[in-house]
């Protein structure tokens, strides 16, 4: 049985054929992605892929300098960038972000939720009320309420959520952190089914241990690397482009008919929740 609207609006689903236009290494050309936390590591990986690829592309993060920074580096490699501060759990600059989005490029078509929940490090049990308060799929269930209208209006669009194998496989002193990013694997999963009827692609990427400031404990030791990597199944770290790899695919025609999925980019590391 079908599921997910009619098959001709499955079709017409953002990205069109892959078969017509997917191999092309300017796919994303006139479209417009939003990056969130898109300033440093993976997200600002996804954010020069995407602009690569010929997308205009809006990215931000909490802090002026990093997102003024971000913009010198992507200007410099001639894409088409620009950006604000967000801390994407403030209702007020997340709407902020996306009207600036809209009156610098006119447009939405792509968002890539990559903040992450602030890593409460030990166990579990100790993480208070406020630890626990942020474990919830809010920011990014806002951010994609808010960005729905202005990609249907432009007849579709593709998010993707930042997600992680610790997701799947909860990382020993990272439990809230964890538990957070398995809420983003369900978020995926229960958008779907009515984003697709919308002409809209939702998937998530859940990355392994990549080489980014985040995750520095777990690198910069080579003994705690060792021990990291092998409890996560994989031989070696991964690099953010790697991450930015799988998002540009996902939001691609040569994904149009993948959606509701959780791509596990982790280097071998194997996951089921
Ligand atoms: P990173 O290199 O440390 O970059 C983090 C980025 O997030 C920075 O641009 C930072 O800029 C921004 N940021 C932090 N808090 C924010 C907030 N509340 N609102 C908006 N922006 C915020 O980190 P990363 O490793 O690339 O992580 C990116 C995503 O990948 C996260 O969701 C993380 O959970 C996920 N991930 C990473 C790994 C890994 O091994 N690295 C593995 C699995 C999943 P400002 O400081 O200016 O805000």
């Amino acid at each position: 049985m079908w599921r997910g609207g009619s098959p001709g609006r499955f079709r017409a689903v953002f990205g069109g054929s892959p078969l017509s236009s997917g191999g092309s290494p300017r796919a994303l050309e006139g479209k417009v992605a939003l990056v969130t936390a898109g300033t440093d590591g993976i997200g600002l990986a996804v954010a020069e892929a995407l602009g690569v690829a010929g997308a205009q592309v809006f990215l931000s993060s909490r802090h002026a300098h990093n997102v003024q920074r971000a913009l010198e580096r992507l200007r410099g490699r001639g894409l088409k960038a620009s950006g604000v501060t967000c801390h994407v759990g403030v209702a007020e600059e997340r709407e902020r972000m996306v009207q600036q989005a809209l009156d610098t490029f006119g447009a939405i078509d792509i968002l890539v939720s990559n903040a992450a929940v602030n890593p409460h490090l030990g166990p579990a049990l100790d993480a208070d009320e406020r630890v626990w308060d942020k474990v919830n799929v809010t920011a990014a269930a806002m951010l994609v309420r808010l960005v729905v209208p202005h990609m249907e209006r432009r007849g579709g669009g593709a998010i993707v959520l930042m997600s992680s194998i610790a997701g799947y496989q909860p990382m020993a002193g990272l439990g809230p952190y964890s538990v957070s990013k398995t809420a983003l694997l369900g978020l995926v999963a229960a958008l779907s089914p009515e984003l697709l009827p919308r002409g809209i692609r939702i998937n998530g990427v859940a990355p392994g241990l990549v080489q980014t400031r985040f995750s520095s404990a777990l690198w910069q030791d080579e003994a705690v690397q060792e021990k990291a990597l092998g409890a996560l199944g994989a031989l070696r770290l991964g690099q953010p482009q790697e991450v930015a790899a799988a998002v540009l695919f996902l939001v691609s025609p040569q994904a149009s008919f993948i959606a509701g999925q959780t791509l596990l980019v982790a280097g071998g590391g194997g996951a089921r929740l």
